[in-house]
């Protein structure tokens, strides 16, 4: 068979574009015909939650349109799926986007080993990362822990340019077993346009609008001004390579503090591949020994902070952004975050399931890491002993009380700072704080106490 009657299965996952696609331009390559497929997996679609699984099916619709109608959704368990699907298209080889996390990789594995048992060739190509987990070290080849000389070295260890478009590429659809229908679930309002030409739209406004004050704005919550791309990301309609070629060669403070944020994503996702324990599990076995709260009344607690009613106006401003938008801004999430672990004294993993459920970039290894570094527990970043006051952290970042009002309509009546510190004003439909903050403090620093110093 010439390379032009031969047949490519392009098994799509987290790379759901076609611009910089190095997984396409293999495929395609020497003319063979492509036939683009989705697998609908349901142990990650049910755990997805409503904004992601409505980003998802709308990014596959326009994944569709652009395939020439090629694209199909197959369903089922893709160690079975994927394998009967290269066999009933007669795909010599099946090209994929590198998988790091550790389903993925244990997925990918099993896959790759029956389909070589069939003779059909697995072929990676590119990673959803500039420079793929697992690829910057130390000299003593171990992993970095720590992000600042992690960041150094994956800047001196560089990336590859963006993938070239393919001259032309035969779209072929599949047509065998296991095809679904495509998933139709309209995007709610304040979802984001689930396309990929919209995630381009929303990088170029914010290179021209934000990128230069970044390093100055991105900590407000109350402007817009950080990129809003991380639904994007997550799902690979936009590669962060693109973004770092996008911006090669230009200098000053914002250009550098927003691919330091970049390479946040890269470094979680890199101890993520070393640690896949580190998913769902303290990076510090010795935080396995804090005392955290359950029962009745800590669920309880749980409910108040997830629905916005713990009385702290920028906690309920950021739960209510989450629920409303399915993203909230990095300052707030962190400010929230803190607020579940050291003053309602719950685990991180119960604020990290609720986030990976309701936000639409939701991500494991940036999710449940950025829940971790807040908790103390992970990379050393940030000690457990930093305990945020939401108040003084409000009056930082949102003096004039721009963002709690926008979320907390109970607020509205409060102007500037008042809105912040509602328990001094008149604001009777407000709820009552449901913890004293000073108290929790302390009461988070004695629980601290008994593990601190033990590395065991
Ligand atoms: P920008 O400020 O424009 O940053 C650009 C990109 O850099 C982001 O899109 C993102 O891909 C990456 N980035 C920025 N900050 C971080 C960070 N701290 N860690 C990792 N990557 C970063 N990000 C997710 O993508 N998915 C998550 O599930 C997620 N959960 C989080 C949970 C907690 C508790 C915390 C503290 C942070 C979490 N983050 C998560 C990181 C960060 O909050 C978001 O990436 C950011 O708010 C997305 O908005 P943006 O695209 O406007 O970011």
């Amino acid at each position: 068979m010439s390379a032009a009657d031969s047949r490519a299965l392009l098994w799509l996952r987290r790379d759901l574009r076609l611009a910089d696609h190095p997984a396409l331009l293999a495929a395609a390559d020497g003319g063979a015909r492509v036939l683009p497929v989705f697998v609908l997996d349901e142990q990650l679609w049910v755990r997805a939650g409503e904004p992601r699984r409505a980003l998802l099916a709308g990014a596959l619709a326009d994944l569709h349109a652009r395939t020439d109608g090629a694209l199909r959704v197959l369903s089922g368990d893709p160690r079975t799926v994927v394998p009967a699907a290269a066999r009933a298209a007669g795909a010599g080889r099946v090209h994929v986007s590198g998988e790091f996390t550790p389903y993925g990789r244990g997925r990918d594995e099993e896959v790759a080993g029956r389909l070589a048992a069939q003779g059909v060739e697995w072929v990676v190509s590119g990673s959803p990362y500039a420079v793929s987990p697992g690829r910057v070290v130390k000299q003593d080849g171990t992993p970095y822990r720590v992000f600042t000389p992690y960041a150094k070295a994956w800047r001196q260890h560089g990336w590859r340019a963006p993938a070239a478009r393919p001259r032309r590429v035969d779209w072929a659809a599949y047509d065998g077993p296991h095809v679904a229908p495509m998933p139709d679930m309209p995007a709610a309002a304040g979802l984001p346009t689930p396309t990929e030409a919209a995630a381009w739209r929303t990088w170029r406004r914010f290179r021209d609008e934000h990128l230069a004050d970044y390093a100055r704005d991105r900590d407000a919550p109350g402007t817009d001004a950080t990129s809003r791309l991380s639904p994007y990301l997550h799902l690979g309609l936009i590669h962060p390579r693109s973004l770092l070629a996008d911006v090669a060669g230009r200098r000053g403070a914002g250009v550098h503090a927003w691919r330091t944020e970049l390479c946040w994503r890269e470094f979680y996702a890199d101890v993520l591949f070393h640690r896949p324990e580190s998913a769902w599990g303290n990076l510090q076995p010795r935080f396995d020994r804090l005392a955290w709260d359950d029962g009745p009344d800590a669920r309880r607690r749980l409910g108040r902070w997830q629905r916005g009613e713990t009385g702290f106006p920028i906690v309920d401003a950021g739960m209510r952004q989450l629920a409303a938008e399915g993203w909230m801004h990095n300052r707030v999430r962190m400010i929230t975050a803190s607020f579940l672990v050291k003053d309602l004294h719950l685990p991180w993993q119960w604020g990290a399931r609720f986030f990976l459920e309701h936000l639409v970039d939701g991500d494991l290894a940036s999710n449940n890491h950025g829940w971790q570094w807040v908790a103390g527990t992970g990379t050393d970043a940030s000690p457990f002993v930093r305990v945020f006051s939401p108040l003084r952290q409000a009056e930082r970042f949102d003096p004039d009380g721009e963002y709690v009002r926008r979320w907390v309509p109970e607020l509205r009546g409060l102007p500037g700072k008042a809105a912040l510190e509602p328990w001094n004003h008149d604001a009777p439909e407000y709820v009552q704080r449901m913890v004293d903050h000073a108290e929790e403090r302390a009461e988070a620093l004695r629980r601290y106490e008994a593990v601190a110093g033990d590395d065991g």
